[in-house]
């Protein structure tokens, strides 16, 4: 049996992020014995449930050793309670998201057009839509770049281009290199977004030649990053924080809302307290999407509210997250 320290240590720090994304680990039986819960394997979902487990060895170091309720495990070692039906819970975000991705831009939200750059992911999170929607893993093709620049570029009212997935930092820097050529003549998008969890959960993405070319863009640059839990953060997640704060970028974070991972009000507080630490703002609170095999993560909206109420009494007013949900149609996200 290994530690979760001992799978941390496979890879020395430093290696390429490419190298580390390769030796996640995808067998929930590993997972469970480095996190010393060996004896719980009984307790898996055959297949996975559907959803291929994998976890970074970096994040994985972080769990606590023998905590069945460790709140970084919960996010991502599959569950029998994922197997049950329940109302209201659906794929049809599926259908929903082969058709965005399809076009590969997605304008729904005067001023920003999001761009699915890629669909794969370091880190697969149970809760995610991505459960149900298998991407193909290099969304952005020379040729759907094209195409969605062309749309941006057709549109004067964009401002920010937002890149989203899966991961778009799960592509090679050149890939990017070629996005912000595409970008340059196009004058009037001023800010560059980029949605990831990679600082987060595989932190040595943030590597000298992605800082140099974030450092080099023309554009004003915001990295909205996703943790959950203070726990998530270490040392070189603070790092690779500080290394994008030096090319520019704002930081903030988006956090999930996750019945039995940060569903109190000082787990809330304490996630809080940390990004700030690491030089990040949070963002938004989302209420789950309502994906099969995640409704044993939900929160009720009326707990929602008590919980970012009392929050609020305890922190700054910058350090309280938006409580939001995404609902299809409306001109923005929807604050609870
Ligand atoms: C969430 C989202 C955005 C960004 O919304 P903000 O409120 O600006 O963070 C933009 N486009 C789409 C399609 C989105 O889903
Ligand atoms: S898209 Fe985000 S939430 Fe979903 S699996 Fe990837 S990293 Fe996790």
């Amino acid at each position: 049996m290994i530690t979760a320290s001992q799978a941390a240590r496979l890879s020395p720090p430093g290696s390429d992020w490419r190298t580390l994304w390769r030796e996640a680990v995808t067998d929930p039986r590993e997972l469970l014995e480095a996190a010393g819960l060996a004896h719980l394997a009984d307790q898996l979902p055959a297949d996975d449930a559907g959803f291929a487990l994998r976890v970074p060895r970096g994040f994985l170091a972080r769990m606590r050793q023998g905590d069945p309720n460790d709140p970084l495990l919960l996010q991502v070692l599959p569950q029998l309670a994922e197997l049950d039906q329940v109302e209201g819970f659906s794929t049809d975000a599926v259908g929903d998201m082969a058709a965005r991705s399809a076009q590969g831009v997605l304008h729904k939200y005067q001023g920003r057009a999001l761009l699915i750059a890629s669909g794969s992911c370091a880190i697969n999170c149970r809760y995610c839509f991505r459960r149900h929607f298998p991407y193909g893993d290099e969304m952005a093709a020379a040729g759907q770049w094209r195409k969605a620049l062309e749309h941006v570029r057709a549109d004067a009212s964009i401002s920010e281009l937002i890149l989203s997935g899966g991961d778009p930092l799960s592509l090679a820097t050149p890939k990017l290199e070629e996005l912000s050529r595409g970008l340059a003549d196009i004058p009037h998008v001023t800010r560059l977004r980029i949605h990831t969890r990679l600082p987060v959960v595989l932190p040595e993405r943030v590597d000298d030649a992605l800082v140099d070319w974030l450092a080099a863009l023309p554009l004003q640059k915001v990295v909205v990053l996703h943790a959950n839990h203070a726990n998530e953060f270490d040392a070189n997640v603070d790092e690779a924080c500080r290394r994008l704060r030096g090319a520019g970028a704002t930081l903030l974070n988006q956090s999930v809302l996750l019945r039995g991972i940060n569903d109190d009000a000082d787990t809330l507080a304490a996630l809080s307290e940390r990004l700030f630490a690491a030089g990040v703002l949070p963002y938004y609170l989302h209420q789950l999407d309502r994906v099969q095999g995640a409704a044993h993560f939900e929160v009720d909206d009326a707990c929602a509210l008590a919980l970012v109420e009392d929050v609020r009494h305890r922190l700054p007013g910058y350090l309280v997250p938006r409580l939001v949900r995404e609902v299809g149609g409306e001109a923005s996200k929807r604050p609870l």
